[in-house]
Protein backbone atom coordinates (compact mmCIF):
# COMPACT_ATOMS: atom_id res chain seq x y z
CA UNK A 1 0.00 0.00 0.00
CA UNK A 2 1.27 3.24 -0.80
CA UNK A 3 2.58 5.23 2.22
CA UNK A 4 2.34 8.84 0.64
CA UNK A 5 -0.10 11.54 2.06
CA UNK A 6 0.53 14.91 2.80
CA UNK A 7 -1.05 17.99 5.41
CA UNK A 8 -1.11 21.48 6.05
CA UNK A 9 -2.32 23.60 8.59
CA UNK A 10 -2.05 27.64 9.54
CA UNK A 11 -1.85 28.31 13.49
CA UNK A 12 -0.78 31.57 15.41
CA UNK A 13 2.51 32.06 16.58
CA UNK A 14 1.98 31.35 19.84
CA UNK A 15 4.41 29.39 22.44
CA UNK A 16 0.84 27.01 23.27
CA UNK A 17 1.25 25.87 19.62
CA UNK A 18 4.63 24.72 19.92
CA UNK A 19 3.40 21.25 21.66
CA UNK A 20 0.73 21.03 19.39
CA UNK A 21 2.33 21.13 16.18
CA UNK A 22 5.18 19.03 17.10
CA UNK A 23 2.91 16.54 17.91
CA UNK A 24 0.31 16.98 14.90
CA UNK A 25 3.76 16.32 12.84
CA UNK A 26 4.30 13.00 15.06
CA UNK A 27 0.70 12.11 14.65
CA UNK A 28 1.15 12.30 10.99
CA UNK A 29 4.26 10.06 10.71
CA UNK A 30 2.54 6.97 12.67
CA UNK A 31 1.29 5.31 9.60
CA UNK A 32 4.70 4.79 8.26
CA UNK A 33 5.70 3.07 11.57
CA UNK A 34 8.50 5.07 12.84
CA UNK A 35 10.74 4.21 15.61
CA UNK A 36 10.27 5.90 18.99
CA UNK A 37 13.80 7.74 18.45
CA UNK A 38 12.42 8.87 14.94
CA UNK A 39 9.67 10.14 16.41
CA UNK A 40 11.72 11.88 18.98
CA UNK A 41 13.93 13.74 16.08
CA UNK A 42 11.30 14.79 14.04
CA UNK A 43 9.36 16.25 16.93
CA UNK A 44 12.28 17.94 18.09
CA UNK A 45 13.60 19.59 14.79
CA UNK A 46 9.52 20.39 14.52
CA UNK A 47 9.37 22.14 17.72
CA UNK A 48 12.80 24.08 17.46
CA UNK A 49 11.60 25.38 14.03
CA UNK A 50 8.33 26.33 15.61
CA UNK A 51 10.33 28.23 18.36
CA UNK A 52 12.22 29.66 16.30
CA UNK A 53 8.85 31.66 14.37
CA UNK A 54 7.07 32.25 17.74
CA UNK A 55 10.01 33.92 19.10
CA UNK A 56 11.66 35.49 16.52
CA UNK A 57 9.49 36.17 13.36
CA UNK A 58 6.97 38.49 14.64
CA UNK A 59 6.99 41.34 17.50
CA UNK A 60 3.90 40.17 19.37
CA UNK A 61 2.01 36.96 19.48
CA UNK A 62 -1.35 37.82 18.22
CA UNK A 63 -4.09 35.43 16.50
CA UNK A 64 -3.21 37.15 12.93
CA UNK A 65 0.69 35.88 13.17
CA UNK A 66 0.56 32.83 11.18
CA UNK A 67 2.67 30.16 10.81
CA UNK A 68 1.57 27.14 8.08
CA UNK A 69 3.12 23.53 8.95
CA UNK A 70 3.22 21.45 5.62
CA UNK A 71 3.89 18.12 5.87
CA UNK A 72 4.16 15.32 2.82
CA UNK A 73 5.15 11.75 3.12
CA UNK A 74 6.44 9.82 -0.46
CA UNK A 75 5.73 6.49 -1.33
CA UNK A 76 9.58 5.60 -0.09
CA UNK A 77 8.74 6.87 3.40
CA UNK A 78 10.96 9.95 3.44
CA UNK A 79 9.34 13.01 5.71
CA UNK A 80 9.41 16.34 4.17
CA UNK A 81 8.12 19.28 7.07
CA UNK A 82 8.05 22.81 6.06
CA UNK A 83 7.50 25.23 9.13
CA UNK A 84 6.42 29.09 7.34
CA UNK A 85 6.10 32.31 8.76
CA UNK A 86 5.40 35.74 7.60
CA UNK A 87 7.47 37.70 9.69
CA UNK A 88 10.84 39.43 9.75
CA UNK A 89 12.88 37.49 8.08
CA UNK A 90 16.77 36.55 8.43
CA UNK A 91 18.96 38.89 6.79
CA UNK A 92 22.09 36.44 6.70
CA UNK A 93 20.58 32.74 6.75
CA UNK A 94 24.34 31.13 6.67
CA UNK A 95 25.36 33.05 9.65
CA UNK A 96 22.30 32.46 11.69
CA UNK A 97 22.65 28.83 10.85
CA UNK A 98 25.87 29.06 12.86
CA UNK A 99 25.95 27.26 16.32
CA UNK A 100 25.78 29.46 19.07
CA UNK A 101 24.76 32.29 16.74
CA UNK A 102 21.55 33.97 18.34
CA UNK A 103 19.99 37.74 18.04
CA UNK A 104 18.60 37.20 21.71
CA UNK A 105 20.65 35.97 24.21
CA UNK A 106 19.40 38.15 27.01
CA UNK A 107 16.26 35.53 26.52
CA UNK A 108 18.53 32.70 26.94
CA UNK A 109 18.51 31.70 23.22
CA UNK A 110 21.82 29.45 23.08
CA UNK A 111 21.56 29.85 19.49
CA UNK A 112 21.10 26.51 19.08
CA UNK A 113 18.17 25.51 17.20
CA UNK A 114 19.39 25.63 13.47
CA UNK A 115 22.26 22.80 14.56
CA UNK A 116 19.61 20.62 16.05
CA UNK A 117 17.28 20.34 13.30
CA UNK A 118 20.70 19.59 11.01
CA UNK A 119 21.53 17.00 13.86
CA UNK A 120 17.77 15.46 14.01
CA UNK A 121 16.68 15.57 10.57
CA UNK A 122 18.66 13.92 7.66
CA UNK A 123 18.50 17.56 5.38
CA UNK A 124 17.33 21.25 6.29
CA UNK A 125 17.41 24.16 3.97
CA UNK A 126 16.41 27.93 5.64
CA UNK A 127 14.86 30.62 3.25
CA UNK A 128 14.34 33.62 3.96
CA UNK A 129 13.83 37.50 2.80
CA UNK A 130 13.58 40.01 5.40
CA UNK A 131 10.57 41.34 5.41
CA UNK A 132 8.64 38.67 3.99
CA UNK A 133 9.34 35.83 6.03
CA UNK A 134 11.55 32.11 6.64
CA UNK A 135 10.58 28.83 5.32
CA UNK A 136 12.36 26.05 6.92
CA UNK A 137 12.43 22.85 5.33
CA UNK A 138 13.38 19.86 6.74
CA UNK A 139 13.60 16.35 5.41
CA UNK A 140 13.90 12.32 7.25
CA UNK A 141 13.86 9.23 5.70
CA UNK A 142 11.66 6.98 8.10
CA UNK A 143 11.86 3.68 8.75
CA UNK A 144 16.02 3.78 8.57
CA UNK A 145 16.52 2.94 12.47
CA UNK A 146 17.37 -0.61 14.15
CA UNK A 147 15.91 -0.11 17.75
CA UNK A 148 12.18 -0.49 15.69
P1 LIG B 1 17.78 28.55 20.58
O1 LIG B 1 17.08 27.95 19.38
O2 LIG B 1 18.97 27.75 21.00
O3 LIG B 1 16.83 28.85 21.69
P2 LIG B 1 18.04 30.76 18.77
O4 LIG B 1 16.60 30.62 18.42
O5 LIG B 1 18.56 32.15 18.86
O6 LIG B 1 18.37 29.99 20.12
P3 LIG B 1 18.54 29.34 16.31
O7 LIG B 1 17.24 28.64 16.43
O8 LIG B 1 19.71 28.56 15.80
O9 LIG B 1 18.96 29.97 17.71
O10 LIG B 1 18.34 30.62 15.38
C1 LIG B 1 19.46 31.49 15.16
C2 LIG B 1 18.99 32.91 14.87
O11 LIG B 1 18.32 32.95 13.60
C3 LIG B 1 17.99 33.50 15.86
O12 LIG B 1 18.63 34.07 16.98
C4 LIG B 1 17.28 34.55 15.01
O13 LIG B 1 18.05 35.74 14.91
C5 LIG B 1 17.28 33.92 13.63
N1 LIG B 1 16.00 33.25 13.31
C6 LIG B 1 15.75 31.92 13.39
N2 LIG B 1 14.51 31.62 12.97
C7 LIG B 1 13.94 32.80 12.62
C8 LIG B 1 12.65 33.17 12.10
N3 LIG B 1 11.69 32.27 11.87
N4 LIG B 1 12.42 34.50 11.86
C9 LIG B 1 13.38 35.43 12.09
N5 LIG B 1 14.60 35.14 12.59
C10 LIG B 1 14.89 33.85 12.85
MG1 LIG C 1 15.79 28.76 18.02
Amino acid sequence: MSKSNSMKMYIPACGRNESFARNVIAGFTVDCSPTLGEINDIKTAVSEAVTNAVVHAYDDENADNLIEIAADIDDEGTLTVSVRDFGKGIEDVETARQPFYTTAPDEERSGMGFTIIETFMDEMSVESQPGKGTTVVMKKRIGGDAER
